[in-house]
């Protein structure tokens, strides 16, 4: 499994930074985010280190299928039921500012704090 031990979420995963975990197996971590936008912000990561959506190929289809089938279900647990919101920033243009491939899910009762 690809580690990069500069990057924050790979430190996260590794235990070395602590979080507020939401989901977790083997291959996947979930966490609520430090900055949130929404009364619940979650991000889901892989548990490798891909930087981002730029870098993931047909080997990563399962996955990413696990990732995203994992949004409703979490949003479910954490009793968001009116809706959610699902963003996967990507690159500079895409505004990504951490460097390990992310899924932002984002819910609950408006109005947020963004987005
Ligand atoms: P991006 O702009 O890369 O899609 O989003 C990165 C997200 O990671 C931001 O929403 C930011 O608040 C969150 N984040 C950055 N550092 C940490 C951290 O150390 N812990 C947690 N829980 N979230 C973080
Ligand atoms: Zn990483």
């Amino acid at each position: 499994m690809k580690r990069d031990p500069g990057c924050i979420f790979c430190r996260i995963v590794a235990g070395e930074i602590p979080c507020r975990k939401a989901y977790e197996d083997d291959d996947i971590l979930s966490f609520h985010d430090i900055a949130p936008w929404a009364p619940v912000h979650v991000l889901i990561v892989p548990k490798e280190h891909f930087v981002s959506f730029y870098d993931v190929g047909e080997a990563e289809t399962p996955l990413l299928g696990r990732i995203f089938a994992l949004a409703p279900r979490l949003m479910k647990e954490l009793g968001v039921t009116n809706g959610f919101r699902t963003l996967v920033n990507t690159g500079v243009d895409g505004l990504q500012e951490v460097p390990h491939l992310h899924v932002h899910v984002m819910g609950g009762p408006r109005p947020w704090a963004k987005g």
